[in-house]
């Protein structure tokens, strides 16, 4: 999937905050063929170890935490970076939310025209 470049000046912080937010990292059948592969699992056991139904019952999606976070966050840091979802990979790019994002909000403060002032989705996982 393409992504626009529609936030130039955009720079992640690292703050891992997005990690923690409620919702589903929804996978996309590409997503899990990368991840298990990056562990070195079969697809069946990186299902069966590390996915759950989504809420919307037609995708799978990654555990979370008993805090909520992302099972595979480490720290602020995310333990399969090379091989996140595509989710992942395309936030703030393709989907955004109205707060809560550091580098977004300063932009935001900041006056940028291109950060996004309202949730958006665009991207089709
Ligand atoms: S919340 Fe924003 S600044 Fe923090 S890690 Fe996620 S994308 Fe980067
Ligand atoms: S897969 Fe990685 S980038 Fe995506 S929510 Fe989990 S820890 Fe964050």
């Amino acid at each position: 999937m393409p992504i626009p470049n529609v936030l130039k000046d955009f720079e992640c912080t690292g703050c891992g905050e997005c990690c923690r937010w409620g919702g589903s990292v929804l996978l996309t059948d590409a997503d899990i063929a990368t991840m298990a592969c990056h562990l070195g699992v079969s697809e069946q056991e990186f299902i069966d170890r590390h996915t759950r139904l989504a809420p919307n019952r037609i995708q799978l999606a990654l555990l979370d935490k008993a805090d909520g976070s992302c099972a595979f966050l480490e720290g602020s840091r995310c333990g399969i970076y090379p091989a996140r979802p595509e989710q992942c990979r395309s936030f703030p790019f393709a989907w955004s939310v109205p707060e809560g994002c550091p580098a977004l909000d300063r932009l935001r403060a900041a006056g940028s025209p291109e950060a996004p002032r309202e949730p958006r989705r665009s991207a089709v996982l």
